[in-house]
């Protein structure tokens, strides 16, 4: 089944949004497998984000991310990847849309309180690199009513 990671950024956790975004992907009925607050090292910020080093906000994103903890969370469900991206809304808080995470919670992209994985390569790897304990195996008995 596929997985993808989502965590809540550290301006999501200090406003009291953690709860609000967790129940988001638990109605949708998506599973979550995996979860833990964290405050990460610059240098494990800087390789979640390598794809985007040489773009001109990187270093403020790094300072961003590293600022506080984060809620690390790998959620599980038919097409969680795109749905999750559709449920946290456009980059750009500006052009999400309402009804989305961004879209009702957050104002501007340097502060956009959730990140999600953008393909099932990329949720592979941030998996990796983020629960590299591995996370748990459970399945849910209310599988069948959902699917
Ligand atoms: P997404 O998080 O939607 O996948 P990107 O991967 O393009 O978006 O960018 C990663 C993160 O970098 C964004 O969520 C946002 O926190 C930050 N970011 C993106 N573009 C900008 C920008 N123009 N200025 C400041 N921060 C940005
Ligand atoms: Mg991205």
């Amino acid at each position: 089944m596929e997985q993808t990671f989502i965590m809540i950024k550290p301006d999501g956790v200090q406003r009291g949004l953690v709860g609000e975004i967790i129940k988001r992907f638990e109605n949708k009925g998506f599973y979550l497998k995996g979860l833990k607050m964290v405050t990460v090292e610059r240098s494990f910020a800087e390789k979640h984000y390598e794809d985007l080093a040489a773009k001109p906000f990187f270093p403020g994103l790094v300072d961003y991310i590293i600022s506080g903890p984060v809620v690390a969370m790998v959620w599980e469900g038919k097409g969680v990847v795109l749905t999750g991206r559709k449920i946290i809304g456009a980059t750009n808080p500006a052009e999400s849309a309402p009804g989305t995470i961004r879209g009702d919670y957050a104002i501007v992209v340097g502060r956009n309180i959730i990140h999600g994985s953008d393909a099932v390569e990329s949720a592979r790897k941030e998996i990796a690199l983020w629960f590299p304990e591995g996370i748990s195996g459970w399945q849910s008995s209310a599988h069948s009513w959902i699917y």
